[in-house]
Formats: structure tokens, sequence, C-alpha cells
């Protein structure tokens, strides 16, 4: 029976409504879709950066900070906008009750956890002269100690489908600059770690990776001043893309950490420093 050219018409119409469907269900379906991430650090510069990428992506988001209430309320007022979902937890990750509470209370509110973003991190820059037990603590307490204690409560709470541990390194834990000694040996612990826990729990589904950036603008750097004259034009001049990083530079690489792009890839470290 032939048909005549209006049912044709519709049927024509039918299927591109259908494919225009099938397209947009694909465009909402992020690579994080039902995941649960706790993002340490995640009031501004590249933890900020990174909540806002896994969100996108679908993954529910905890926004951790230690002091900035506001900026980490900014973070979640920005996901939340777009439609995605994230809530702001205080802890400070260089205290163990802290973390325990941060990682009882991810459970408590989203039932589980499948993603931990190992961000919150401080750096100091001293020459010999100036190292002091302060120094060497506070930037081991929170950079190393603070980044096992996450891990082993990330470990507890992801579930028999395993989990995803990013570290942010830095490129300093290789390049090793001067006057920058306690601060690169905190990132050299950090690769270490990286590839230690990744070969321990991988048996457990659990993959562990770090992302190991260069000099990147965020609040951090721009307080501490290493945004500007010399030291600046000295790490421009020698990256072979000739600028420093923005934290859009920096997450994409989280989420392909967090994700099953990278399912058959654990203990590594990703360097992203333009070349450097
Ligand atoms: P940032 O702008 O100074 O932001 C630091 C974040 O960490 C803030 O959200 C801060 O929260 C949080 N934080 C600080 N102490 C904390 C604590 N005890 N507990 C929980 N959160 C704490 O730093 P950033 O430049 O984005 O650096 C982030 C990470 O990237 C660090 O691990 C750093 O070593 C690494 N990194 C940075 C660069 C760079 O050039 N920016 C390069 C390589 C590696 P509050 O504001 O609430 O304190």
């Amino acid at each position: 029976m032939k048909l005549s050219s209006g049912p044709r018409i519709c049927i024509a119409r039918y299927r591109n409504r259908a494919a225009v469907l099938e397209m947009e269900r694909k465009d909402n379906m992020g690579k994080l879709n039902g995941k649960v991430a706790i993002v340490t650090g995640a009031s501004k510069g590249i933890g900020a950066g990174i909540a806002k990428q896994l969100a996108a992506e679908g993954a529910t988001v905890v926004v951790n900070y230690a002091s900035s209430k506001q900026g980490a309320d900014n973070v979640v007022k920005e996901i939340t906008s777009k439609g995605g979902k994230a809530v702001a937890l205080q802890a400070d990750i260089a205290k163990q009750a802290d973390i325990e509470r941060l990682f009882a209370e991810t459970k408590k509110q989203f039932g589980k956890l499948d993603i931990l973003v190992n961000n919150a991190g401080i750096y100091e820059f001293a020459p010999i002269e100036g190292i002091t037990s302060e120094h060497f603590h506070k930037q081991f307490d929170l950079n190393v100690l603070g980044l096992v204690l996450a891990s082993k409560e990330a470990a507890k709470y992801f579930d028999g489908e395993g989990g995803s541990i990013v570290n942010i390194s830095s490129v300093v834990s290789t390049l090793a600059p001067p006057s920058a000694a306690v601060y690169s040996a905190t990132k050299g612990a950090v690769d270490t770690l990286t590839k230690s826990l990744a070969k321990e729990l991988g048996p457990r589904k659990i993959r562990v990776n770090a992302i190991n950036p260069g000099l990147v603008l965020t609040e951090g750097v721009q307080s501490g001043g290493f945004d500007q004259g010399d030291f600046r034009k000295e790490i421009e001049s020698s990256t072979p893309l000739g600028r420093i990083g923005k934290v859009e530079d920096i997450a994409p690489a989280a989420v392909f950490f967090a994700s099953n792009d990278s399912s058959w890839i654990t203990g590594e470290t990703l360097v992203i420093a333009g070349g450097r």
C-alpha cells in the first residue's frame, strides 16, 4: 500500500523529534551522573574550579572549606543555579576529627561516596634560614597528613564499586625550586603516596592519581604575590606555551581521573604546566 504524503511527513517528523530527544538525553548525561564527590579546599582557586566542573558533569559535590564560608557558599550557589547539586561543609583538613566529621556528614546526607579530590593545600616559600617547625608542620600537616587521613576515610566510605582519589600535587615535586624545600617535599610525598596507595587500593577498585599543575592564577597565588614581577616573568619565559595556567586548564583533568574515561589508569602523575 502506498502512503500518501501526509503520513510520510508525520513519520519523518516523528523520527526527527526522536533523534532530537535522544541527542538531548545524551547531552544531559554527564560523565559523573549519580556520583558523589568531596573536593577539599573548594571555596576558591583550583578546588572551586574542580568542584564546578565535577558538578557540571552531574556529580553531587561537597564543597569543603576551612574558614571561607562565603566563598564556599558562592561556589554552591553557582553550581545550583545551573541545576547542579552541591553543599558546603566546613572541616579543617589538618585536623583528624574534622576530616572524620566531613566524611560521616557526606555519607549521612548523600548515602555514599565515589570521588575524593585532595586539593586543600598551602604553599609557603622560605630559604633554609627561614625554615621552622611551624613552617614545616603547617604545610606537612595539611598537604600530606591531611591528604593521607582523607584518603583513609574515603577508602572506608567507597562501596564495592570502588572509587577515585585525585590528589592535587605540583610541578615542584620534581622541579624542586630553591627556597621552597618544605613545600616541594610535601608534593614529593604526595606523588609517592599516589603511587603506593594506587598499588594498595587497586584490588579494591579504588584508583589513585595525581595532577601536578605549574603556576596557576588563583586567590592563593595572588595573595602570595606569585603572579607578579620577576617570579612570573621567569616562569612564563621558561614555559614552552608562554603563559601561566588558569583554573580551567586543570579542572578537566580532575573530571578525567574521576570518571570512567580513566578506568584503567591508576598511580599516575599528570603534569599540567604548559610544557615545563
Ligand atoms: P588557594 O587559592 O589558596 O585556595 C586554597 C583552598 O584550600 C581554599 O579553598 C582554602 O579554604 C582551602 N584550605 C586551606 N587550608 C585548609 C584547611 N586546613 N582545611 C581545608 N581547606 C583548606 O589555593 P590554590 O592555589 O587553588 O591551590 C590549591 C591546591 O593546588 C594546593 O594543594 C596547592 O598546593 C596546589 N597547587 C597550586 C598551584 C598554583 O599555582 N595555584 C600550583 C600547583 C599546585 P579556606 O579559604 O576556607 O581556608
